[in-house]
């Protein structure tokens, strides 16, 4: 009777490591879908996304909870109820690089604070803007997030085209640099969607999508309920083919690389390459690098960047690429 209880529970802790693994194969395609600056018409996303099977991320400024136009307390509490992630977008939607470091401890951490008391996990942060600056990763690591993510770095329609990845690595090089596509536009129709996702899926690796409104011609970065409801109804499915959609912390959970089964355990653990404390892997250069701001980012080694040898710097069309500058003049995101 022992034994075939402890069976049973060995068939079922294996068929729960098949239905995670089925979830979210290692070294497949992960999709976080975000939504950033808690306005009021991403619930009826949320609903729909729920339904779907799609859990997504909502980056909220704590101090715009309940104004007009934007999400309540209570909406916080229904989308952890379903299942969504709430992260941090400072207080209030700060240029991150323009504030000195307190400015920057109480924007980061004391939004952080208020996300927390209103029952949300808090766990991962957005730059407002996609603007960041060493110190404000420093102290976005020291008061509790795990992650952050910028805006851009992935190929993406209106953002980096050319010889940018179509996903970032897993786990990210920098968790508190974690690369997106660039925040989507009203132009961004479904099939866009469809080609991030399939560009991703070439490689593997993470996609990260960051939505602001979504509603019907209501402003530049929106989108219209219809066609992320037709996106959400055709990549829900591709779950069986290994593309798994998850919130940004589950993400950061997934394994780093394939697991290939091993016939018999090995003799003896296999010591890990070596690599030296406290040094991050030396990262290859970009084929091309393609804007100014590319060029100074932190992305970019400095042994890469314009002027270093074998690497040539070039000039990417005004119509398809906006410098950060710009796109903070566009619209705030
Ligand atoms: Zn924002």
């Amino acid at each position: 009777m022992h034994g075939r209880y402890l069976g049973a529970l060995w068939a079922l802790a294996a068929a729960l490591a098949a239905a995670l693994l089925l979830a979210a194969p290692a070294g497949a395609t992960v999709v976080s879908l975000t939504f950033d600056d808690a306005f009021a018409d991403q619930m009826p996303a949320a609903s729909m996304l729920g339904a779907a099977g799609l859990p997504a991320t909502f980056f909220v400024m704590s101090s715009a909870v309940g104004q007009t136009g934007h999400l309540t307390a209570a909406d916080l509490a229904a989308l952890k109820a379903a299942g969504h992630e709430i992260g941090g977008h400072t207080l209030d939607h700060a240029d991150l690089p323009t504030l000195g470091p307190d400015d920057q401890r109480h924007e980061i951490c004391d939004d952080r604070q208020a996300l927390l008391a209103l029952g949300t996990q808090a766990a991962v942060f957005a730059y407002p803007y996609g603007h960041f600056d060493a110190s404000a990763q420093a102290i976005a690591r020291s008061c509790g997030y795990t992650a952050a993510r910028e805006s851009g770095g992935l190929a993406a329609p209106g953002g980096c085209w050319g010889p940018c990845p179509a996903a970032e690595t897993l786990p990210p090089a920098d968790p508190f640099a974690i690369r997106s596509a660039a925040s989507i536009k009203s132009t961004v129709g479904l099939a866009d969607l469809q080609q991030l996702v399939l560009s991703a899926e070439a490689t593997g690796g993470w996609l990260t999508l960051t939505f602001h409104h979504v509603c019907t011609d209501c402003g530049t970065y929106a989108t219209d309920p219809s066609v992320l409801a037709a996106f959400a109804a055709w990549l829900a499915p591709r779950r069986a083919s290994g593309t798994a959609v998850l919130t940004m912390s589950q993400a950061l959970l997934q394994p780093a690389a394939p697991v290939a089964p091993a016939a018999e355990p090995p003799a003896a653990p296999v010591p890990a390459p070596a690599a030296p404390v406290g040094r991050r892997p030396r990262r290859r250069c970009p084929a091309a690098v393609t804007s100014h701001r590319h060029r100074r980012s932190h992305h970019v080694p400095a042994r890469c960047r314009a002027g270093a040898r074998g690497v040539r710097a070039r000039r990417w069309p005004a119509t398809t690429y906006l410098t950060s500058t710009a796109r903070s003049a566009a619209a705030r995101h």
